[in-house]
């Protein structure tokens, strides 16, 4: 069979079940080859063999069953840079460079950020890769955590981040005092969780699960953050698509001031940043 028929192949098998069908059966032809997309648009006349058939088929029938493109093929583009993904991390979105794009602006040389809940590590590795920072990245889970470091390690920025193993602020040194604490944390609300669409149910459950009314971990980070939060020090979280109001109320009553809300690509407000008033 040749790479031409293949991909129609997989257009058709793909059509009803994704919207980039052409894209994704590109993408997982080109993994099943091993080799670039680019190699598979200038080769349409080769041909490939019954394995890699029978390969590329078996990708295209577990995408099918609901698993995310992203951790089929194993990696995901954000911020200008390629993440290793696994279905033990939440695959970074698009909007979420919004809210790294929001904590870039702020950044001063030297400034130390944290990190809380880094998951793959796109947030706290792509600070470190566009800005002369110090940055901790926190996680609960092992697996994150090492996905992370390989991340940062592949991006070239292992030296600029601390890793550490950590409920919230649990692990982190009380001497240390941040210039920005960043978060995307899981913030569905439990009950939602059931209604999610079947790939996102295929991600990490604790990266998403954000108790009754999905707010837990900004109460909590909000709660936690003072001494660990220098004067004049920004957070900033992403938010849920109806939540960034509640998040605003739970920044005021925490002490913070100044709270600024960014739209995300849809028009929804998904950033929520507040300024530290406090000593
Ligand atoms: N943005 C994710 C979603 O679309 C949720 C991520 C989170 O809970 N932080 O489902």
């Amino acid at each position: 069979m040749k790479i031409f028929d293949a991909l129609n192949f997989g257009i058709q098998y793909l059509k009803s079940h994704v919207s980039e069908p052409r894209l994704e059966a590109e993408g997982l032809l080109s993994f099943a080859l091993g080799v670039e997309r680019e190699y598979i648009i200038v080769n349409r006349d080769k041909e490939i063999s019954e394995d890699i058939f029978e390969r590329y088929k078996g990708l295209l029938d577990l995408r099918i069953s609901g698993m995310p493109y992203q951790y089929i093929v194993g990696k995901k583009h954000f911020m200008g840079l390629i993440f290793k993904v696994s279905p033990k991390v939440l695959i970074p979105r698009n909007d979420t460079e919004i809210l790294v794009e929001e904590v870039l602006k702020r950044l001063k040389k030297s400034d130390v950020v944290l990190d809380i809940g880094t998951g793959s590590g796109a947030i706290a590795v792509s600070i470190a890769k566009y800005k002369d920072v110090k940055v901790y990245a926190l996680d609960i889970s092992d697996d994150a955590l090492s996905v992370a470091r390989d991340n940062a390690y592949e991006n070239g920025v292992l030296d600029k981040i601390v890793f550490l193993k950590s409920d919230l602020f649990s692990s982190v040194p009380k001497d240390v005092k941040f210039d920005v604490i960043v978060s995307n944390p899981p913030y569905i609300r439990s009950g939602d969780i059931d209604k999610l669409q079947e790939e996102v149910k295929k991600e990490p459950k604790i990266a998403l699960d954000g108790g009754e009314d999905g707010l837990l971990f900004y109460r909590n980070i909000v709660r936690d953050s003072k001494g660990y939060i220098k004067r004049g020090g920004i957070i900033a979280f992403e938010v849920g698509y109806d939540e960034a109001f509640d998040v605003s109320q739970i920044l005021l009553d925490g002490g913070y001031g100044d709270i600024e809300i960014v739209k995300d690509l849809q028009g929804i407000d998904r950033v929520v940043l507040g300024k530290w008033l406090g000593p």
